[in-house]
Parts: C-alpha cells; structure tokens; sequence
C-alpha cells in the first residue's frame, strides 16, 4: 500500500515509461524534479500533465516521501507551465483513486486551458 491506502507504485505504468523514454511525449518543459507534456487525448485547447520525477501514486505520497527539493521543484514546473496562461486564466487538477477517475497511478497534475472551462465539478 501507499501512504494513501492506494496500491504500491507500479513502474511499468504508462507515466513511468515516459519518464524512462519508452515511450514518446510531447515534451513542454522537464526539470530536475518534474516533466511537463501534452496530454494524448486533450479535453481543452491547452492540456497538459506535469509529473514528479520519483515514483509517487498519490498527493499523499509524494508529500509524504519527497524531499523538499523534488517537491518545489515539482510546484514550481507546474507554475512555469500555467504562466503563459495567466492572462487568460487556466485551471489545475489532480484525480486520485477509483473516485477521481485516476487512470495512471503515477501523481500527476493536469492543466487546462485555452478555452471559458466552466464550473468547476457538477454537482450531484
Ligand atoms: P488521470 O485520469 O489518471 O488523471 O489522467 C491520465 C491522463 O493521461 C489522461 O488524461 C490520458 O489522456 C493521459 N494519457 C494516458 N496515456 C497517455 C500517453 O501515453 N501519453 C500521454 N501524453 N498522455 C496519456
């Protein structure tokens, strides 16, 4: 288990292969700690995920476990990422487990934009 009651880190997972150039991304910026990409099915006009470095599942985990430099430099990748956006404003997301919808089990932060993105969840 992870620190969040999630299943360990699989490192045959899709993000983990990215990480370790198996296979290829539509690379925006990398970091020491961070890699920022396109997302491969887009849901806005700009959609793009940036992932830590380590091998995390969660926001639990990666706070838990990373060090304070992997974990700013992670924050700081995705300010990087949302600054040409900031006049027009954009908006950041992270799923974590069944709930979420969480497909890779590897942190990630998503970053949408390029378009009015409307409310933030339906409610129900
Ligand atoms: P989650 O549901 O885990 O928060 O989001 C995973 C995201 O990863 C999805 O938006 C999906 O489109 C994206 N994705 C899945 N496989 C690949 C891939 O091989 N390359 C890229 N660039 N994105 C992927």
């Amino acid at each position: 288990m992870s620190v969040s009651g999630l299943p360990p880190y699989d490192p045959g997972n899709i993000f983990a292969r990215i990480l370790r150039g198996e296979i290829p991304c539509k690379k925006v910026l990398e970091s020491e700690h961070a890699l920022a990409f396109h997302d491969i099915n887009p849901l806005s006009p700009t959609h793009i995920l940036v992932i830590p470095k380590g091998e995390w599942v969660s926001a639990a985990d990666f706070h838990a476990g990373a060090s304070a430099e992997a974990i700013a430099g992670f924050w700081r990748a995705v300010g990087e990422v949302g600054r040409p956006l900031e006049g027009s404003g954009y908006r950041i997301l992270s799923n974590m487990g069944v709930d979420a919808g969480q497909e890779v089990p590897h942190f990630h932060v998503h970053l949408f934009g390029g378009r009015p993105l409307g409310v933030m969840l339906k409610r129900g």
